[in-house]
C-alpha cells in the first residue's frame, strides 16, 4: 500500500526539516514546499492525502493556498494550518478559508507525529463515514419502498428516501415531525403501533398488509415491514403491492375460474365440494350434485364452428345461473342462492352443488327448472338453435361419501338421463327418481286441487258416554284426485305442510266445517265440531285472527268449535304457544290434544297449558284388550288426565268390547269405526237419531 502522503509548506528551512523528520518517524511520506506557489504546484503534480501550511509564506500565503485547495478538491482533504501561538485572529481566519485544524507554534517536535497520526485517523474515519453514507443512500434509493422512522407515539422522526414517497407509496407525504394519523386512518395507525410493539417485545421483524382507499376509484394495497432501532424508534418500510395483489387475483382467477363463462372451474368445484361434504357430515345434512350435459352440443360445434359454440356455452351458463338465482331458496327455504355452487367442468358439462338439502325433491325441482330454461331457443343472428339438457343427480351420503364417487355417480345418472331420451333428469338411484317425480307431480296436483274443488270434508261422530248420544263430530279432509282416486290425508297433509299449502287448505277446512255445523244447529242438532290443526297452522301468527274471522263469518258459536292439535305443535314450549292457547280459551274455543301417547309430552308439562281434552291414540285402544300391560297404560293415562282436569276421548274403537271397557274405565267420549266411519255431512243428522246401549264392563287384565 502506498504511504500516506503529507504535503508540507513552510518557508523556514529548519522548521521544514524538523517537520519532515517528525512525519517520516510517524511513517508518512513527506513532500516539502518552501512557498505557497510551490505547494500548489506540487499538489497538482501529485495530490497529497494531507496538507500542512505555514501561515506566512512568500508569493502565496497559507490562507491563499488553503482556500485554493478547498475550492479545487472539496471538503475531505485535511488541511492543517501552522499558526503563531495565541494568534487567535490567524486561527479564525484559517477556519474561514476552510482549514480542518491548526497547530500552534512553537511546535513540540517530540509529540508532533502523534498529533498528525490522530488527525490522520480522524480523516480516515471521516472518509469511511462518507462512503458508508453514500452506500446507505444508494441502498435506500434503490429500495422501492417508503422508508421512515417512527417513534412510539406514531410520529415520523425521519424519512429516508424521499424519492420513493411520491412515486411508489402514494399516500406517504409525511414530513419529519408529522403524526402518522395525518396521512393514515386511525385503525391503520393502530396496526402500525401494534406491530412496532410486537417487534420490540419479540425482537422480530414484523410484517403486515393493509388496504387504503385513496379516492373513489383507487383502492391500493400496501405491505409494511418494521424493525426496531432502539427503545424509542422503529424503522418502517412500506411497499405498494397493489400490482402483486392484482396479479395474484388474476392468477387465482385463472386457476379457479373458467375463462369462457367466468364460472368456477373443475378444480374450484372439487375443492368446494370437498368442504361441503365435510360440512354435511358434520351437520348431518344432505347434499345434492347435479351433473348437466347439453344434448347435441357437439353437432353445434361441428356445424356452426367453435365461436358459435362458445357463445352458446356462455348463454347456457347464464341461463343456469338465472335458474339458480330464481330459487330465492331451492324451493322451500333452506339452501340459499349463495350456498349453491355452479361450475363448468369443461366442454358442455356443468355441475351444481346444493348443500343443506331438506328434501330430495328440491334437487329435482332445480334440475327441472334448469332443463326448462335450457329448452328456450338460443337466438343466433340468422337462425334459432334449440338445445336441451340431460341432468344426473347424486346425493350425499346416499350415493357416495367422497367427491370422486359423487361426481362419478352424478355423471352416470346424467348418462342414464340421456338414455331415457335426453331433455331429462335422473337420480342416481332409479327408485328415487320415481318417488321424487311422484311427489313433485302430487305437489303440483295439490296446488290445483284447491282451485278444482277436489277436497271434501267427512265427519266422524263422537259418542258421548254420559248422555248416551252423539254430541260432537270430527271433521276429516278427503282428496278425490281426478286420476289417482282417493288420496289419504296421511299422504298429502305432510306435503302441504312442506310447501305451505296447509294454510289455505286449513282455512278451507275450518270454514267448511263451521258452515256445515251451523246448518245442523239450524236443523235442531247442536253438535260441536272438531277441526284438526297442523303444527304449521298452529305456529302461524295469523291463526287466532283467521279462526275468529271464520267463526264470525259463519256464525258458529265459538264454544261449539274444538281445535285438535298434535303434541308436535306443543313440542317447543314458548311464550307464543301459551299466548295462542290462552287467547283461544278466552274466546271459549276448546283445545284437544290429538294422538296423545305418540309424542313425548309429559302430563306435568301439559297441565301448565290451557287444554280441555286429551285424545288417547288408537294404538293403545287397538291393543288394549289383547296385549299384556296395554290396559294398565290406558288405565294410567285415564286416571292421570282426570286428576289433572282433562276430559278424555278414546280414538279407534272398533269393537263393542273396547267401548264397554273404556266406559268402565271412565272415558268420557268414544270415537271409532264401531260407532261410525267418517261419513258425509248430509248423513250426520240421520246418524244422530241412532240409539245406543253400551254397558260398562270391567276389562280383564292379560
Ligand atoms: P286424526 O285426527 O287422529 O284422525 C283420526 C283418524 O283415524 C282418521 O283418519 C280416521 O278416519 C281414523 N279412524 C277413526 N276411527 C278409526 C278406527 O276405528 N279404526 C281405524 N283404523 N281408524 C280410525 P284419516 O281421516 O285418514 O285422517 C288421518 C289423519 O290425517 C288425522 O288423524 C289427522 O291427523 C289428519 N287429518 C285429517 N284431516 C285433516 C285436516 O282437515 N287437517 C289436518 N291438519 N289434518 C287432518
Ligand atoms: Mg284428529
Ligand atoms: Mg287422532
Amino acid at each position: 500500500m502506498d504511504k500516506f502522503k503529507v504535503l508540507l509548506a513552510d518557508d523556514d528551512a529548519t522548521a521544514r526539516y524538523l517537520m519532515q523528520a517528525a512525519l517520516e518517524k510517524a511513517g508518512f511520506n513527506a513532500m516539502l514546499a518552501c512557498d505557497g506557489e510551490e505547494a500548489i504546484r506540487l499538489f497538482e503534480e501529485n495530490p497529497a492525502d494531507m496538507v500542512m501550511l505555514d501561515v506566512e509564506m512568500p508569493f502565496k500565503d497559507g490562507y491563499e493556498v488553503c482556500s485554493y485547495l478547498r475550492k479545487k478538491v472539496g471538503n475531505e482533504l485535511p488541511i492543517i494550518m501552522v499558526t503563531g501561538m495565541d494568534d487567535t485572529e490567524s486561527i479564525d481566519r484559517a477556519f474561514d478559508v476552510g482549514a480542518t485544524f491548526f497547530i500552534a507554534k512553537p511546535i513540540n517536535w517530540g509529540l508532533i507525529h502523534y498529533r498528525i497520526l490522530y488527525l490522520k485517523r480522524t480523516y480516515l474515519n471521516q472518509l469511511e463515514l462518507k462512503v458508508a453514507n453514500a452506500r446507505n443512500k444508494a441502498i435506500f434509493s434503490a429500495i422501492p419502498d417508503a422508508i421512515f422512522i417512527l417513534n412510539s407515539d406514531g410520529k415520523v422522526i425521519d424519512t429516508c428516501n424521499t424519492f420513493a414517497h411520491s412515486d411508489h407509496v402514494s399516500w406517504f407525504k409525511s414530513k419529519r415531525g408529522d403524526a402518522l394519523n395525518q396521512s393514515l386512518p386511525e385503525e391503520i395507525v393502530k396496526i402500525y403501533l401494534g406491530a412496532i410493539n410486537k417487534a420490540r417485545t419479540d425482537s422480530t421483524t414484523e410484517h403486515f398488509e393493509y388496504q387504503l382507499k385513496l379516492n373513489e376509484q383507487e383502492n391500493r394495497h400496501y405491505e409494511c415491514r418494521t424493525v426496531v432501532i432502539d427503545s424509542h424508534e422503529a424503522l418502517c418500510l412500506v411497499r405498494d403491492i397493489t400490482e402483486r395483489k392484482d396479479s395474484e387475483s388474476r392468477i387465482f382467477r385463472l386457476a379457479y375460474f373458467d375463462d369462457l363463462t367466468g364460472l368456477p372451474n373443475r378444480q374450484s368445484f372439487m375443492e368446494r365440494l370437498k368442504r361441503e361434504i365435510k360440512r354435511a357430515k358434520f351437520t348431518n345434512t344432505k347434499l345434492a350434485i347435479l351433473f348437466l350435459d347439453l344434448d347435441g352440443f357437439k353437432s353445434i360445434n361441428d356445424t356452426m364452428g367453435h365461436n358459435t359454440g362458445d357463445v352458446i356455452l356462455q348463454w347456457a351458463a347464464e341461463r343456469i345461473k338465472n335458474s339458480i338465482r330464481a330459487s330465492d331458496s331451492v324451493s322451500r327455504g333452506h339452501a340459499t342462492e349463495l350456498d349453491i355452487e355452479l361450475a363448468r367442468l369443461g366442454g358442455d358439462e356443468f355441475t351444481v352443488a346444493i348443500p343443506n338439502l331438506p328434501y330430495v325433491e328440491d334437487a329435482l325441482i332445480l334440475a327441472h327448472r334448469i332443463r326448462e330454461a335450457m329448452r328456450l331457443p338460443f337466438q343466433l343472428e340468422n337462425r334459432d338453435v334449440v338445445l336441451t339438457a340431460s341432468i344426473g343427480i347424486a346425493l350425499y351420503p346416499d350415493d357416495g361419501e367422497d367427491v370422486e364417487t359423487l361426481v362419478k355417480h352424478a355423471d352416470t345418472a346424467m348418462h342414464h338421463a340421456k338414455n331415457e331420451g335426453r331433455d331429462n333428469c335422473q337420480f342416481y338411484s332409479e327408485a328415487l327418481t320415481n318417488q321424487a317425480e311422484k311427489r313433485l307431480t302430487l305437489e303440483n296436483d295439490l296446488r290445483n286441487a284447491m282451485l278444482q274443488n277436489e277436497f271434501q270434508l267427512v265427519y266422524q261422530p263422537l259418542f258421548d258416554v254420559a248422555s248416551n248420544s252423539i254430541q260432537s263430530v270430527e271433521a276429516l279432509i278427503r282428496w278425490q284426485h281426478p286420476k289417482q282416486g282417493f288420496i289419504s290425508p296421511l299422504e298429502f297433509i305432510p306435503l302441504a305442510e312442506e310447501n305451505g299449502l296447509i294454510i289455505p287448505i286449513g282455512e278451507w277446512v275450518l270454514r267448511t266445517a263451521c258452515t256445515e255445523a251451523v246448518q245442523w244447529h239450524r236443523s235442531g242438532r247442536c253438535l260441536r265440531v272438531a277441526v284438526n290443526l297442523s303444527p304449521i297452522q298452529f305456529k302461524n301468527p295469523a291463526l287466532v285472527e283467521s279462526v275468529l274471522n271464520i267463526l264470525a263469518e259463519t256464525d258458529l258459536p265459538p264454544n261449539k268449535l274444538t281445535l285438535e292439535i298434535t303434541e308436535g305443535a306443543l313440542m317447543e314450549y314458548s311464550a307464543e304457544t301459551l299466548e295462542t292457547l290462552k287467547t283461544l280459551r278466552d274466546h271459549k274455543i276448546r283445545i284437544a290434544l290429538d294422538d296423545f301417547g305418540t309424542g313425548y309430552s309429559s302430563m306435568s308439562y301439559l297441565k301448565q297449558l290451557p287444554i280441555h281434552t286429551i285424545k288417547v291414540d288408537q294404538i293403545f285402544i287397538r291393543t288394549m284388550l289383547d296385549q299384556k300391560d296395554s290396559i294398565s297404560i290406558v288405565r294410567a293415562i285415564i286416571s292421570l288426565s282426570k286428576n289433572l282436569g282433562f276430559t278424555l276421548t278414546a280414538e279407534g274403537i272398533e269393537t263393542l268390547e273396547q267401548a264397554q271397557a273404556l266406559k268402565f274405565l271412565g272415558c268420557e267420549t268414544l270415537q271409532g269405526y264401531y260407532f261410525s266411519k267418517p261419513i258425509n255431512g248430509r248423513e250426520i243428522l240421520a246418524f244422530c237419531e241412532k240409539q245406543w246401549s253400551i254397558q260398562a264392563v270391567e276389562p280383564i287384565e292379560k
